[in-house]
């Protein structure tokens, strides 16, 4: 069932926690949000590759898949869209508010034995997925629009507690797929140089079978 309007919901309470840990990491290696991101990024292609396979028209006028990164140092943003699958309303809500998937449950589960230092060194053993972001983001949003729909959604955070699950205009989503915005913190402004996002990429998601391109500035 969906709303038409906003709402707030919080997030359950492990993600919470898990939140809580990311935003007051000592855990140095900040790089692993974008591998992470890039590859939920390369991962939404590949389930629309495969999805495509017997719906052929979910790939609309547009077959070829990709993704961009797009840094913005002036308003300390950072933007990886990408033409896959993306998400509906339902689909955020589960994937972005809940512990769905085992490997960060097993995350959650040691972390509740681990104290400080200890726990945060857990992060780089487990890919923490998603919620990595908020180690450099104040605030992140999701806008995606699922392959095949004519409903665009914004998932939105501070990464305090709750979220946000709004509709978005047709015309401000992404024709398909997800886009998902950064807003760096302070110490993770670095993250808005192309240079450095093209370093990480390469060190980190040379592997991914999608087409990754750089993007100066949003929109321009
Ligand atoms: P995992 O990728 O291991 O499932 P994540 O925490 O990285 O765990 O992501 C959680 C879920 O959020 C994914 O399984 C997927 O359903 C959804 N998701 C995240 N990013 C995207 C994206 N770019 N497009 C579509 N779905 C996404
Ligand atoms: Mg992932």
């Amino acid at each position: 069932m969906t709303t038409e309007t906003s709402e707030n919901r919080p997030f359950e309470a492990d993600v919470s926690r898990l939140l809580h840990m990311m935003v007051h990491s000592v855990y140095s290696d900040r790089d692993v949000f974008l591998r992470e991101l890039v590859s939920n990024a390369a991962d939404a292609c590949e389930k629309l590759r495969y999805e495509a396979i017997t719906s052929p028209e979910l790939l609309g006028g547009d077959a070829k898949l990709d993704i961009t990164i797009a840094a913005d140092p002036e308003a300390a943003t950072l933007t990886i869209a990408d033409n896959g699958i993306g998400m509906s309303r339902d689909e955020m809500i589960e994937a972005l508010g809940t512990i769905a998937r085992s490997g960060t449950r097993n995350f959650v589960d040691r972390i509740a034995q681990a104290e400080g230092r200890e726990g945060a060194q857990l992060i780089g053993q487990f890919g923490v997925g998603f919620y990595s972001a908020f180690m450099v983001a104040s605030k992140v949003e999701v806008i995606s629009r699922r392959a095949g729909s004519d409903e665009a959604w914004q998932w939105a955070s501070d990464g305090k507690g709750e979220f946000s699950v709004s509709p978005v205009a047709l015309e401000q989503a992404p024709a398909r797929g997800t886009c998902v915005v950064l807003h760096l913190t302070e110490e993770a402004k670095s993250y808005a140089e192309r240079w450095t996002l093209e370093r990480i990429v390469k060190e980190q998601s040379g592997h991914v079978p999608v087409p990754i391109s750089f993007i100066e500035k949003p929109g321009e």
